[in-house]
C-alpha cells in the first residue's frame, strides 16, 4: 500500500482510524466519488483484541466490498457451545459465522478502500483538532489537513474532540491470544465457536485460518492483583474455572511472545451526547456491545456504512446519531443483561439447562442482540447498494 497524497489539503471527509468502521467509510464514500483521507497510526498489520468471530450480519457486508473472505483463509463457523463451570450445551447458529484474524481482515479492507480511491495515510497518528480555526482542521504528525467532515473511528482510543466514553461495565481486560491446539482439540472444536464462563469472566475459542484457533478472554480487573499476566499462568487460571476449556488449552501452543490485551472496555456504552456539525462518531466510538454476542465488528460495518451515506445524502450528524442510537439501543441493552449472566457461573450452569429445554428462548437472544442487515438506519437495501 502506498503513501502518496495529492498536492491538496482539503478533504471532503477526514477519518481517523483505519479499522473495520473507517475502512468501509473510507472504502463506500471513495467509491462514490468523494474525497476522502484516512489516516492509521499503525504502520502496518497488527494484532486487535477481538474473538474474531464474524457474525452472519457481518459478513455478506464484506463480500459485497469485493473481499473474498474464503481465499483470505476465513473458516466457517456453524455451531456453538456454552460450557458454564459444570454444564455444557450445544446448538446450530442461526447462520454460518466465520473466522478471520483482524490482522489480515482490516488489511483487506483498507486495501478495498485505497482501490476505490481513497488515500490512506499509514502510520499517521491524528493528535487532535485544532481549536481556534474556522472548520474542521486536524493536527497530525504528518502536518495539518482540513476537511468538510471528520469521521470518528479510533476504536478503542479516546479522542480529545468528543467526550470520554464511560459504559456500564468498566472493569475487564481482555485478552487474545492465538493458539495451535493439539490434533484431538482441533478436531474436537470442528467449526464450533465455544463459549466458557469462568469465576471472574468469560471468553471464547474460535477456529480462525491457518489451522489456528482464537482464544479470547475477559477477567475481572480486581482478578488480575498478584496474578502473572504471561501465557502460562493465565491459561492455567481460566483452565481452573472451566473444566472443558482445560481440556482444550492443554499442550496448546501460544503463537505471540505475550498477550494482546485491552483494558477498562466501556460495555454498554452508546454515545448520546448532541454530535458538533460535521463529526460522525462509528464503530466503537458510537457503542459498544459486551463482547460475547460476536456483533462488534458487524456494528462497526453497520456505522461506518450509516456515517458515508449520511454524508453524500447531506444528513447531519446529530440526524445520523439519533437513527443510529435508536436502532441500537435495544439490541445493546439484551446483550448487556446477557454479560451480567455470564458474569455468574452458577446462574449461566442453569442458564445452559434451560437453553437445552427451550430452544426457542436462544432463537430469541440470537435476534435480539445482532444488528439486523434489514432493520434500522434508514433504508438498509439502498446503503448495501451503495458498496457493491
Ligand atoms: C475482548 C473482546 C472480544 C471481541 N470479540 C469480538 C468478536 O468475536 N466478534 C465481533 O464482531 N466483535 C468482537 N469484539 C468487538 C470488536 O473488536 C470491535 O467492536 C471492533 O474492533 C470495532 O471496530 P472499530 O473500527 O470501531 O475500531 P478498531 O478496529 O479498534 O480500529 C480503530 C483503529 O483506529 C486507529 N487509531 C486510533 N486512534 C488513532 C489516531 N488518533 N490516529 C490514527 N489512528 C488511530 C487504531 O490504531 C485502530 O487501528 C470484541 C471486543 C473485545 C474487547
Amino acid at each position: 500500500m502506498t503513501n502518496k497524497t495529492p498536492a491538496r489539503q482539503d478533504w471532503d471527509v477526514a477519518i481517523v482510524g483505519g479499522g473495520l468502521a473507517g475502512g468501509v467509510a473510507a472504502y463506500t464514500l471513495a467509491r462514490q466519488g468523494a474525497r476522502v483521507i484516512l489516516f492509521e497510526k499503525e504502520s502496518g498489520p497488527h494484532h486487535k483484541v477481538c474473538g474474531e468471530f464474524i457474525s452472519s450480519e457481518g459478513h455478506p457486508l464484506l463480500t459485497k466490498m469485493g473481499l473474498d473472505l474464503p481465499s483470505l483463509g476465513a473458516t466457517s463457523i456453524k455451531r456453538f457451545r456454552l460450557h458454564g463451570p459444570h454444564r455444557s450445551g450445544e446448538a446450530e447458529l442461526p447462520a454460518e459465522a466465520l473466522g478471520l484474524s483482524r490482522e489480515v481482515l482490516d488489511e483487506a479492507i483498507l486495501d478495498r478502500a485505497q482501490q476505490a480511491g481513497a488515500v490512506i495515510k499509514r502510520g499517521v497518528l491524528v493528535r487532535g483538532r485544532v481549536k481556534g480555526t474556522p472548520g474542521l482542521h486536524l493536527e497530525t504528525t504528518d502536518g495539518i489537513v482540513r476537511a468538510e467532515n471528520l469521521i470518528l473511528a479510533t476504536g478503542k482510543y479516546e479522542f480529545q474532540t468528543v467526550n470520554k466514553r464511560a459504559g456500564r461495565d468498566s472493569g475487564l481486560v481482555g485478552f487474545k491470544m492465538h493458539l495451535r491446539l493439539k490434533p484431538s482439540a482441533l478436531k474436537a472444536l470442528g467449526n464450533h465457536c465455544d463459549l466458557f464462563v469462568f469465576d471472574g469472566g468469560y471468553g471464547g475459542l474460535a477456529p480462525i485460518e491457518n489451522g489456528l484457533v482464537n482464544l479470547c478472554f475477559l477477567l475481572e480487573r480486581s482478578r488480575l492483583k498478584g496474578l502473572k499476566t504471561d501465557w502460562g499462568h493465565l491459561a492455567l487460571h481460566i483452565s481452573r474455572g472451566n473444566s472443558a476449556l482445560s481440556h482444550y488449552l492443554d499442550e496448546a501452543e501460544p503463537q505471540f511472545s505475550q498477550f494482546v490485551t485491552v483494558a477498562r472496555v466501556p460495555y454498554g456504552f452508546i454515545r448520546r451526547a448532541r454530535p458538533e456539525s460535521g463529526i460522525y462518531c462509528v464503530g466503537d466510538q458510537m457503542a459498544v456491545i459486551p463482547s460475547l454476542t460476536g456483533d462488534g465488528m458487524t456494528i462497526a460495518l453497520r456505522t461506518g456504512l450509516a456515517s458515508a451515506s449520511s454524508i453524500l445524502k447531506g444528513q447531519s450528524a446529530v440526524d445520523y446519531q439519533r437513527q443510529v442510537t435508536s436502532t441500537l439501543r435495544t439490541q445493546i441493552e439484551t446483550a448487556y443483561l446477557l454479560h451480567r449472566l455470564f458474569k455468574n457461573p452458577r446462574l449461566c450452569d442453569w442458564a445452559v439447562f434451560g437453553l437445552q429445554k427451550f430452544p426457542s428462548v436462544l432463537d430469541f437472544f440470537f435476534s435480539s442482540t445482532r444488528c439486523r442487515v434489514n432493520a434500522g438506519f434508514g433504508a438498509q437495501k439502498k446503503l448495501d447498494s451503495l458498496m457493491g
